[in-house]
Formats: structure tokens, C-alpha cells, sequence
């Protein structure tokens, strides 16, 4: 991996199933190439979709448990271990940032499946320190990308901010068998509305999702898989680099795009 530059990209990346945590696939190879082509970070900020609380809190213990938040997986997943040490310095830094913001400093949480199922890919040694953030539930869309922006200095620090969620995301119209299920016209639809908006740097709609209509609400029936985009979106700056690499829709209605701003 090269040296930490001036700057750090910041990262969304569509997790989808749970099981990539285990897989070699098409996605999961493009999260091993994100790590092994990116510049070197001291530390990982994850806002997960799976830390979706009444409050932002920022996981401030110094060796995170892995937790398997999930049911009705095979036993393999749950014997998953995920060994990132923390950074209670970072978590204090976050706090500082967020500041007058009351963020929780927590001992309880840990790294959830959001994190480590692409972490175990991105860095599959755990030798990256990895704090996560949570998303606080009872605040509008526009409260998480204004959070973005405040930890953009992160990025200057050598922290790569990281957002895991999935831009589309319906699990009613999952295909959870082995059939393989074509994407829903309006999976594509959205996606490629978000996708536009993210390249031309046209963030307001983006934030005022619920305003794009039906595609949105089937896509984003509920925010918390969709609001990881809107911290990484928030800690970009204009005119910066906007990449897609990894791409795909899992199951007809799980969109698996990732989002690089910076290099
Ligand atoms: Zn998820």
C-alpha cells in the first residue's frame, strides 16, 4: 500500500448480504482491490447502517468486539472475528469535532456486520484501527451530511472515513434463493438518479431523497442503509474526483455501488 498522502479518499460501500463476508465474488474482489490500491490509512471512521440508534455516539473502547447482528445465517458467519484494536484518541477527536454536539463516547457497541463484512476484505489483516459512529435515528437527512462536513479534517489526519450501507435497499423484494433475480426497473432507476447526482456533485437531492418519488421510496423504504452516503458525501470537497468501484445489484433490489470521492 502506498504512504498516507495529504488527504485520504472518502469511501461508501454497498455491503449487501452478509454471507460476502465469507464469499469470493465479484464485489468482494473489488473491496480487496480498494485496499490494496489506496493510500494507507492510521485509522477507519465507519458509519455503519447497523449502528442506527437514538443518539450519535462514537465507540470509544480500545479493542471493539465483533458482533453478528444478524439471524438465520450459517454458523460460519457467526465464528467470524474481526480484531481491529480501537482508537480512543480518534473517538475523542470525533467528539471534538461534532462538538457543541452531545456525542456518546461508548463502551458497549463494538464493530457490527456493516463494518467488518467489507473490512474483512478491504483490510483482511485488522491491522488498521477502526472506530465506528453511529446514526442517529430521530434526525433528518440533512443533521447526517452536515455531520459529513465537520469530519472532513479527518480526512487530513490520515483517517478514511467510510460509509457501509446500500443506496438501494428493499429486502421485501429480495430474491433470497438461489434463483437469480434481474434488478427491479426501479432499483436501476434510483441508482442511476444517485449515481448522476453523486458524479455532478449535485448533492441537494440527494439529502431531499424522499422527494425523488416512488423509485425512492421503494428503494429507500427505510433511511438507515441509505444515510452512510450522505456522511460521505458531506466530507467531500468541490471539484474533487468521483469514482464507482465496485458496481452491481444483488438480488434485484440490493444495490452494491460503491462511492470514492478523492483518490
Ligand atoms: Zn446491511
Amino acid at each position: 500500500m502506498p504512504d498516507t498522502p495529504a488527504r485520504l479518499p472518502a469511501l461508501f460501500l454497498g455491503h449487501g448480504n452478509p454471507l460476502n463476508a465469507l464469499q469470493s465474488n465479484a464485489c468482494t474482489r473489488g473491496w480487496a482491490a480498494l485496499g490494496a490500491t489506496l493510500p494507507r490509512p492510521r485509522a477507519v471512521l465507519a458509519v455503519s447502517a447497523h449502528w442506527y440508534i437514538g443518539a450519535t455516539a462514537v465507540t470509544a473502547m480500545a479493542q471493539p468486539r465483533t458482533i453478528h447482528d444478524f439471524g438465520g445465517f450459517p454458523q460460519e458467519l457467526f465464528a467470524v472475528r474481526y480484531p481491529a484494536r480501537g482508537d480512543p484518541a480518534l473517538a475523542a477527536r470525533v467528539q471534538s469535532l461534532l462538538a457543541p454536539l452531545a456525542v456518546q463516547a461508548d463502551h458497549g457497541w463494538g464493530l457490527d456486520h456493516g463494518t467488518w463484512s467489507v473490512l474483512c476484505h478491504v483490510f483482511p489483516a485488522a491491522d488498521v484501527p477502526v472506530v465506528q459512529l453511529s446514526i442517529d435515528e430521530t434526525q433528518p437527512p440533512a443533521f447526517h451530511y452536515e455531520l459529513g462536513a465537520r469530519l472532513r479534517p479527518l480526512r487530513e489526519e490520515g483517517v478514511l472515513l467510510l460509509g457501509s450501507g446500500d443506496i438501494v435497499h428493499n429486502l421485501h423484494a429480495y430474491a433470497w434463493g438461489r434463483h437469480p433475480q434481474a434488478p427491479y426497473d426501479w432499483a436501476l432507476r434510483f441508482e442511476e438518479r444517485v449515481r448522476g447526482a453523486v458524479a455532478s456533485g449535485e448533492h441537494a437531492p440527494l439529502i431531499d431523497y424522499p422527494a425523488l418519488g416512488r423509485d425512492a421510496l421503494l428503494a429507500v423504504p427505510t433511511p438507515e442503509h441509505y444515510l452512510p452516503l450522505l456522511y460521505v458525501l458531506g466530507a467531500g470537497l468541490p471539484g474533487e474526483s468521483v469514482s464507482f468501484p465496485v458496481e452491481g445489484m444483488d438480488g434485484g433490489s440490493v444495490s452494491m455501488l460503491a462511492v470514492q470521492l478523492g483518490a
